[in-house]
């Protein structure tokens, strides 16, 4: 799932419970953030092709471990147990919602699986649905998910109070449409695109 949507829905969800918005959408965002803090160093320092990024670099034993890590539930359990013994709410809340965002990620992964279940176990579960790959019900997965994120919004704009929180609120949602029309519009046209590649991983 793309990462905006993990913190959008998660904060819907979890803040049920929680009031600590901003620790929910950390823990939202804190699985992916190794992938852009890689595709940064790839991109900018050591100045390899996309192609190689995706394609080699992502795919070394020490990225996928570092990627592994944070996509595992088990871990994220453990800070949940952690936080919970030594009286830390907020360390609880960003594990729940790290835990919620590997929930998410499950069901919508299918070459790009993580390994939800690292160090104990290297399973990767294969979906036969994909966030984003249009061979994978990718169209489809990602009106859903731009669908969850729109309904979660609407419900979110009006108890939120930071007005530039609504600004990022519903540029997300428009930059999710616009990127809809631009991926699954020239896909289904025969055009390849760029962005396929670049969208694999989170
Ligand atoms: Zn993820």
């Amino acid at each position: 799932m793309n990462t905006p949507s993990h913190a959008i829905l998660n904060v819907a969800l979890l803040s049920q419970i929680s009031p600590s918005a901003g620790a929910i959408a950390f823990g939202a965002i804190l699985p992916d953030l190794p992938i852009f803090g890689f595709y940064l160093w790839a991109k900018w320092i050591a100045r390899l092709p996309e192609k190689t990024i995706w394609g080699e670099a992502y795919y070394a034993p020490v990225m996928q471990n570092i990627v592994a890590f944070f996509h595992s539930i088990p871990i994220a359990f453990l800070g949940w147990l952690m936080s919970w013994f030594f009286g830390w709410e907020i360390g609880q809340i960003i594990a729940l919602s790290c835990i919620l965002h590997s929930l998410e990620d499950f069901p919508v992964h299918n070459s790009d699986a993580h390994r939800h279940f690292f160090p104990l176990s290297d399973y990767r579960f294969i979906s036969p649905v994909s966030y984003w790959d249009p061979k994978h019900y990718g169209s489809i997965a990602a009106a859903v998910e731009l669908s969850l994120v729109a309904m979660a919004t609407v419900w979110l704009f009006p108890r939120v109070e930071l007005w530039w929180v609504r600004v990022v609120l519903v540029a997300t949602n428009g930059l999710y449409g616009w990127g809809y029309y631009r991926f699954y519009g020239r896909y289904s046209s025969g055009v390849a695109t760029r962005s396929r590649r670049v969208k694999k991983t989170l």
